[in-house]
């Protein structure tokens, strides 16, 4: 089947697999969500223009994504109405919120069309532009006096197109002009309605940014969206700029990169939009302050504690709002599930104005995201390698109290420059230090009455089985390495053990012990500054064994949901 010329790449029969076997649903909430029919009539109103504006957010996402997506999903949606294959191609494309993309599993990205990819460059750039070609186009421009104009091409806001041998640079607000225009009116309609005072000043502002071209609009508006605290609604336009490929290249060109740094040229690769609607749970983020509350009593109990200072203690944390979030649509950037879906965000990026200017952050959670999740594979998975008698200590709920701890504990323990100087270890060492850092420390959250006794062994033992991989880590995936780190680490401490029948036990009693233990040795790395220290301790727990084999291998033998469909009611 052909849509413009383009033939369908997957057969009907291998979409009708992807869509039924391999395809997670993530719900969002609808209107007999109890939180939505606790808010006001003038919020329920906002929420509507949000999610309007956060529709069209989309489509810019679209474009920025790749020069087919739009015209391909407008004629997938004709074909639809009658062609079941369409349909279901329709559906992969929207799981995949575009054309291609990264299943997570696969080494290559899934193609919808023949002959249609992913491009290095997006559509922020020429879709025929070679990275060679892009820095020799650079270079010359740098030495014909073109300064002002590269630094446009390396900005985060630009789409880039040619111009005989050149390039040129288009502002977002100048390309996107007629979408933006509408998304501000949008967020002023949902102003004029919404209850809360604080939210509807964000709003203002975030209006006018996308109206001017100008980068300290942007700034002013996150800064007043990182301090919304208590509002009933969320929205956020998110800029990430983790999809484009080519904007980083610069860096590996020694000439060009020494030619940039003269002219105060400084890259940033291009935002990605995104817009999130949600409402905010009172009871989830109430738990999340309280935990906030205890970060300072933490500080003191950390391993070498006297020999650094915590960004706690010098006050960088006060900057730092979070919200759980009960979800109305996920947009843009946030609905390409190309492998994975945020289950939650801390904005804005170090890249941001906002951020070097000293403005916060402002953390998100995502309920319906770590709600959603395959309970018959799950039984699965706790049958074939958990002891029958920890089933009941398995919740998912539980994944999010370690969530919390983990991003609290990114500011406790040494500072970043004993992280930076670590090198290419600096991402395993300080995730492996955040998650440790959770663990360890849960048992005081019992103490001073955060979480019961239940929840913390839950808490435990949820965690020790989300450590199982399903392959051997590469370097790239500092997480998954953490994971591996840990799980030898209990190993080895008889913290965990495998019985007779490969299935886990855990000695609830040994736990506290064995993580002081490994906390104790990972702050020991961080101070030392010295990556070959970092080295040792990583090769020394990251060892891949037969056990680890066998349970990677069940693990995918009991299938796996790489793709994700957004279920979106309001
Ligand atoms: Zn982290």
């Amino acid at each position: 089947m052909k849509i413009n010329g383009y033939e369908l790449a997957i057969p009907e029969e291998k979409l009708d697999h992807i869509l039924s076997a391999e395809t997670q649903a993530i719900e969002m909430i609808d209107k007999n969500f109890s939180g939505y029919q606790a808010l006001s009539e003038g919020d329920k109103k906002a929420l509507t223009y949000l999610v309007r504006a956060a529709r069209i957010v989309n489509d810019i996402s679209l474009e920025q994504d790749h020069p087919l997506n739009l015209t391909l999903k407008k004629n997938l949606e004709k074909e639809a109405k009658n062609s079941t294959y369409a349909a279901k191609a329709l559906k992969l494309f929207n799981s995949l919120n575009g054309v291609a993309g990264l299943n997570g599993l696969d080494p290559e990205p899934v193609q919808i069309f023949k002959g249609v990819g992913v491009l290095p460059g997006r559509n922020f750039y020429p879709q025929d532009l070679s990275v060679e070609e892009f820095h020799k186009i650079l270079l010359k421009m740098l030495k014909s006096g073109k300064a002002a104009e590269v630094k446009k091409i390396l900005s985060a806001r630009s789409m880039v197109r040619r111009q005989g041998d050149e390039l040129y640079a288009i502002d977002y607000t100048e390309y996107f002009a007629s979408q933006f225009s509408q998304i501000a009116n949008e967020l002023e309609l949902a102003a004029h309605y919404s209850s809360n005072h604080a939210f509807n000043d964000y709003l203002g502002w975030q209006a006018q940014a996308l109206l001017q071209n100008n980068e300290d609009m942007d700034q002013l508006a996150d800064k007043h969206w990182a301090v919304l605290q208590d509002t009933p609604l969320e929205f956020t336009l998110s800029r990430e700029n983790y999809e484009d490929e080519m904007t980083g290249t610069v860096f590996e060109n020694d000439e060009l990169k020494s030619l940039l740094a003269e002219h105060g040229i400084e890259p940033v690769s291009k935002d990605m939009l995104g817009a999130r609607v949600g409402i905010v749970n009172q009871k989830g983020t109430k738990l999340l302050l309280s935990f906030k509350e205890q970060m300072k009593q933490l500080a003191s109990l950390m391993p070498y504690a006297e020999k650094y200072e915590q960004s706690v203690a010098s006050g960088e944390d006060v900057k730092q709002t979070m919200v759980d979030v009960d979800l109305v649509t996920l947009q843009g950037d946030y609905a390409q599930c190309r492998g994975g879906i945020t289950t939650a965000q801390n904005l804005p990026n170090n890249d941001k104005l906002s951020i070097k200017l000293g403005g916060g952050r402002r953390n998100v959670y995502h309920r319906q995201v770590r709600m959603s999740h395959d309970t018959e594979r799950t039984k699965k998975m706790l049958a074939a390698l958990v002891a029958p008698e920890f089933h009941q200590y398995f919740n998912p709920e539980a994944e999010h109290i370690f969530v919390i701890g983990h991003e609290n504990g990114h500011s406790l323990g040494p500072n970043s420059s004993y992280q930076e100087a670590l090198g290419v270890y600096k991402h395993i060492i300080e995730e492996n230090k955040a998650d440790v850092v959770s663990i360890t420390f849960m048992p005081e959250y019992v103490k001073s009455g955060v979480i019961s006794e239940q929840t913390l062994k839950e808490v435990y033992t949820t965690w020790i089985i989300r450590l199982f991989l399903k392959s051997k880590p590469q370097q790239i995936q500092p997480h998954r390495v953490g994971d591996l780190i840990h799980f030898n680490f209990l190993l080895e401490k008889g913290a965990i053990h495998f019985n007779s029948e490969r299935k886990l036990e855990i000695d609830f009693l040994k736990l506290p012990k064995a993580m002081f233990e490994i906390l104790r040795q990972t702050i020991e790395v961080q101070l030392s500054k010295d990556p070959k220290k970092a080295k040792a301790f990583i090769d020394k727990y990251s060892k891949w064994s037969d056990l680890h084999q066998y349970i990677a291998n069940t693990l995918r033998s009991l299938g796996v949901k790489p793709y994700k469909d957004i279920r979106t009611y309001l």
